[in-house]
């Protein structure tokens, strides 16, 4: 029987054992990091048991998160302000709203264009009923009603817009968003 004291022992020597490992574990992966800088990522080759070569792939560096991360961060500003704007009241039908019956809705459609997605001008409240049977089955009617209804806005929408291409934003014009947003929302 073990008794306590050598229990404790090789417990320690255990752990010890387990810290060396991990160690040089994270050794060996530096180590094939500063390889793989030095080679430039040249795809690998390996030779199989017939000699022919195989190349191997080269991972893909993963993007950055910090541009999905302002993004994210950007919606949820632009949520606040519209349901403070809004009054959390359908603009459809005109009932109070809350919790999961409250939805920001886009008038333009995210699928058409990015760059009015966290425009809080491009959005409206609406409750669930009228997103989904309303907004979602009649997008024309929507649109049309929302230009007629708001055409100031409408029209700042097209004049901000004007110079910005469609397409991929910088992170850049996000982070100017970004604050430009905050400052929006503490002034509402
Ligand atoms: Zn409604």
């Amino acid at each position: 029987m073990l008794s306590l004291d050598k229990y404790n022992k090789h417990k320690g020597e255990r752990k010890q054992e387990k810290e060396r490992l991990k160690q040089e574990k994270i050794k060996a992966k530096q180590k094939e990091k500063a390889q793989l800088s030095l080679t430039k990522q040249k795809p690998k080759t390996t030779q199989n048991y017939k000699g022919a070569i195989k190349v191997q792939k080269v991972k893909k560096k993963k993007k950055p998160t910090s541009n999905k991360k302002i993004k994210k961060q950007c919606m949820l500003l632009a949520k606040q302000i519209v349901y403070k704007r809004d009054k959390d009241i359908c603009q459809h039908c005109k009932v109070p709203v809350s919790w999961s019956n409250r939805h920001a809705s886009h008038v333009i459609p995210v699928s058409m264009d990015w760059r009015l997605a966290l425009d809080p001008l491009n959005m409206k409240v609406l409750c669930y009923h009228c997103h989904l049977n309303w907004r979602h089955k009649h997008p024309i009617e929507a649109g049309e009603r929302f230009t007629k209804t708001f055409p100031k806005r409408w029209e700042i929408l097209k004049e901000r817009y004007a110079d910005w291409p469609k397409g991929s934003i910088s992170i850049t014009r996000l982070e100017e968003w970004f604050t430009f947003l905050q400052n929006y929302n503490e002034k509402c």
